[in-house]
């Protein structure tokens, strides 16, 4: 099988109290673990097998028909839980800094004000989806949010921060506080990584 899941890259525990234990465990171990098991059943016995997961998520209209809507879900599925993990702490700075910081402030006027943008996308994607600060073809930030497991790469968008807003996330200690859930995860952003991949894609 093409796809693997790797470990968190930290303990379970890491992100408490703002996400709790069973919550990581679950997401990880068997949200994460689902999404990985059904794409590579979808792509069992096509070429697409042998392809990196960008490749996949930037060409699904090479993936064929009957397949295409659940690589589309599992694939995104696993692209986007594999960059929400390694965004999140331990270790890092909890606020932006060096050429990211000023990016943010030249795109959004301050980090207070990213951060309402994000949470506002967050908490009006009504269903499931995910809330994310995209690089553009431009290489200037912006926020947007997705649907169910949509990937900003589908768009021709450069995703370097998400948060997960599917009620697994979130329900076991927050149930239906969305608004909670997104203000505790601002204390739980690594945002030395986030620089790490702002540094990465805005060249
Ligand atoms: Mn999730």
């Amino acid at each position: 099988m093409p796809f693997t899941l790797d470990p968190l890259p930290y303990p379970y525990e890491a992100l408490e109290p703002h996400i709790d234990t069973m919550t990581m465990q679950i997401h990880h171990d068997k949200h994460h673990q689902a999404y990985v098991n059904n794409l590579n059943a979808a792509l069992a016995g096509h070429e697409a097998d042998t392809w990196d997961i960008e490749k996949i998520l930037t060409q699904l209209d090479k993936i064929p028909e009957d397949k295409r809507t659940a690589v589309r879900n599992n694939g995104g599925g696993h692209h986007n839980h594999s960059l929400f993990w390694e965004i999140l702490t331990p270790g890092g700075s909890n606020v932006p800094g060096g050429d990211l910081k000023d990016a943010i402030d030249k795109s959004f006027g301050s980090f207070d004000n990213l951060k309402a943008e994000l949470t506002k996308a967050g908490s009006t994607r009504f269903g499931s989806g995910w809330a994310w600060l995209v690089l553009k073809s431009d290489k200037s930030l912006s926020v947007i949010s997705t649907p169910n497991q949509d990937s900003p790469l589908m768009d021709g968008l450069r995703p370097i921060l998400g948060i997960d807003v599917w009620e697994h996330a979130y329900y076991l200690k927050y149930q239906n506080r969305r608004p909670d859930y997104l203000a505790a995860i601002f204390n739980v952003i690594n945002w030395d990584k986030v620089g790490e991949l702002y540094a990465k894609y805005s060249k």
